[in-house]
C-alpha cells in the first residue's frame, strides 16, 4: 500500500525487524502518527482560516508529542511510543470534546483511540490496551454526560462545526479502516503461517512412518544374512570357505554402515545450524575425490576436474561434504565396467550469485522413467544399486538446507551430469 521511502522513514532503512507481528505493528503505528501530525496541520490551517485563536498551543502539542513518539518507535520503544501516543490523543480528543460542540461528531474518535491502544499493543499487552480503551470511555463519559471540561466553553460557526464534523468524520473512517485491515492481515498471516506449520508436520510424520519402515528392513537384511553367514561357517571346516564367509560378513557390516553413517548424515542436517565458512574448492574436492577412490576400490576410474585453483567459496563444509560425497561416490559407483575408458569430469564455475559443480560420469546412466523419482527417500533405479536409496534424498535436503538447487540430465549407457547450484 506504502512505498518503500515511506517504509524506511518509519522503521529505518536497512533495519530489520524479527517479529512480523511487531514488523507491521511499527508500521501502523508510523502511519497512524503521520495521520496524527497531518490532523494537526490541517486542523492548524482551518483554525487559520476560520480566524479561530487559542488552539494552536493544542495542536502543535499533537505535533511535537507526535514526532517524539515518530523517533521513538524507529528507536524500537514500542511499549513507550504506544503509551505517549495514545496518552496524547485522548488528552486532545478530551480537550476538543469538552467545551466544544457535540455536533462536531469528536466523540467518534474516542472509538478509534480504544481500537487504536488494542492494535498496537497487540494480545501480549492486552492489559495495557483495555486500560486504554476504559480511559477513552471515561474521558468520553466526563465529558459527554458530565459537562467536565477543562476549556471555556466556545462559540462556534455552524460553518465551523460542519468542517470539524468532515475532518473527524474522515479521520474516524480512514483510521478504522485502516485498523481493520492491520488486524485482519495479522489474523491471515498467523493463520497461514499454522496451515504451512501444519503441512510441514504432516509431511515429517510421513517421512518417519516411511523411514521406520524402511529403516528397520534395511537394518534387518545384511544382519538376517550375517546370520547366515555365521551358520554356515560353523558347518564348515574347510578354511577357504571359511574365508569367503568372512569376506562377505565384512562387506555386510560395511553396508549397514555406511547406512547408519547416511542416517547421521540426515539427522545432522535437520538439526544443525547452517555455518559459512569461506574454503578452496578444489582443495577440497580433490580430498573427497581421493578418499572415494580409495573407500569404493575405483583407482582405475579416470577423474578430471576443472575447477580455478583459486576459487574461493563460502558454504557449510560438513553439509558440502555430504553433498559431494554421495554425488561422486554414485559417478564411482555406477560406473559402466563395459567401457574401455570409464570417466568423472567435475567442473566448477562462478554464475551470478552462485557456484555450480557439474558431476559427469559416462556410467550406466539413468532410465527416463525412474529420473523423477530418484531424489526420493529409499528410491534405488537399478538392481545394482547395493545402496539404500537414502542417498540423493538426503542430498537434496542438504541442498535445501543451503539454499542451493540440483539438477539432473542423464542417458542410459552413456552417462549421468549432476548439476548443484549453491549460494555463494
Ligand atoms: P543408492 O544408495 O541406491 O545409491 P541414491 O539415492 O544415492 O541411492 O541413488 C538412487 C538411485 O539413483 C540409485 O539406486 C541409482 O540407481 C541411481 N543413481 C544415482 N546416481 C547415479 C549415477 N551417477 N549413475 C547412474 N545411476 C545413478
Amino acid at each position: 500500500m506504502f512505498g518503500s521511502g515511506f517504509r524506511n522513514l518509519i522503521i529505518g532503512k536497512g533495519t530489520y525487524i524479527h517479529s512480523w507481528v511487531d514488523y507491521k505493528s511499527a508500521l501502523l503505528r508510523g502511519h497512524l502518527i503521520v495521520v496524527s501530525i497531518a490532523v494537526g496541520i490541517v486542523y492548524l490551517i482551518t483554525d487559520w482560516l476560520s480566524n479561530i485563536q487559542g488552539n494552536a498551543p493544542y495542536y502543535v502539542g499533537v505535533i511535537v508529542t507526535s514526532v517524539i513518539t515518530f523517533v521513538l518507535n524507529r528507536k524500537r520503544k514500542y511499549k513507550f511510543a504506544n503509551t505517549l501516543f495514545l496518552l496524547i490523543i485522548n488528552l486532545i480528543i478530551f480537550l476538543f470534546a469538552s467545551g466544544g460542540s457535540n455536533e462536531t461528531g469528536i466523540y467518534m474518535l474516542f472509538v478509534i483511540s480504544g481500537i487504536t491502544g488494542l492494535a498496537l499493543f497487540g494480545h501480549k499487552d492486552r492489559i495495557l490496551a483495555g486500560l486504554f480503551a476504559l480511559l477513552s470511555l471515561i474521558l468520553f463519559f466526563l465529558s459527554y454526560l458530565f459537562g467536565i471540561s477543562l476549556r471555556p466553553p466556545r462559540d462556534l460557526t455552524q460553518e465551523y462545526i460542519q468542517i470539524n464534523f468532515a475532518i473527524n468524520f474522515t479521520i474516524s473512517l480512514i483510521t478504522g479502516i485502516a485498523l481493520l485491515y492491520f488486524l485482519i492481515e495479522v489474523n491471515q498471516s498467523a493463520e497461514k503461517e499454522l496451515l504451512a506449520k501444519n503441512d510441514l508436520l504432516a509431511k515429517t510424520n510421513r517421512e518417519l512412518d516411511r523411514f521406520v519402515y524402511s529403516a528397520s528392513h534395511d537394518l534387518r537384511a545384511p544382519l538376517s544374512s550375517l546370520l547366515g553367514l555365521i551358520e554356515v561357517a560353523h558347518k564348515t571346516s574347510d578354511p577357504a570357505e571359511i574365508n569367503q564367509c568372512l569376506d562377505l560378513m565384512r562387506q555386510r557390516v560395511n553396508n549397514m554402515d555406511g547406512f547408519i553413517k547416511e542416517i547421521i548424515d540426515f539427522s545432522r542436517n535437520t538439526r544443525q545450524e547452517v555455518k559459512q565458512e569461506q574454503f578452496n574448492l578444489l582443495i577440497f574436492i580433490k580430498e573427497i575425490v581421493e578418499d572415494l577412490k580409495f573407500a569404493e576400490g575405483m583407482e582405475q576410474i579416470y577423474v578430471r576436474l576443472d575447477i580455478a585453483p583459486d576459487l574461493e567459496i563460502i558454504s557449510d563444509t560438513t553439509r558440502l561434504k555430504v553433498v559431494l560425497n554421495n554425488l561422486i561416490g554414485n559417478a564411482f559407483k555406477y560406473h559402466d565396467p563395459q567401457k574401455e575408458q570409464q570417466e568423472v569430469y567435475i567442473k566448477a564455475q562462478v554464475e551470478e550469485h552462485m557456484v555450480r559443480i557439474d558431476i559427469e560420469d559416462n556410467g550406466l546412466g539413468i532410465a527416463t522413467e525412474h529420473q523423477p523419482k530418484i531424489f526420493e527417500m529409499f528410491y534405488r533405479a537399478s538392481e545394482k544399486s547395493q545402496g539404500s536409496g537414502l542417498g540423493l534424498y538426503i542430498v537434496q535436503e542438504t541442498l535445501a538446507k543451503l539454499k542451493g538447487a540440483i539438477q539432473l540430465r542423464s542417458a542410459p549407457a552413456k552417462g549421468s551430469t549432476f548439476s548443484v547450484w549453491l549460494p555463494n
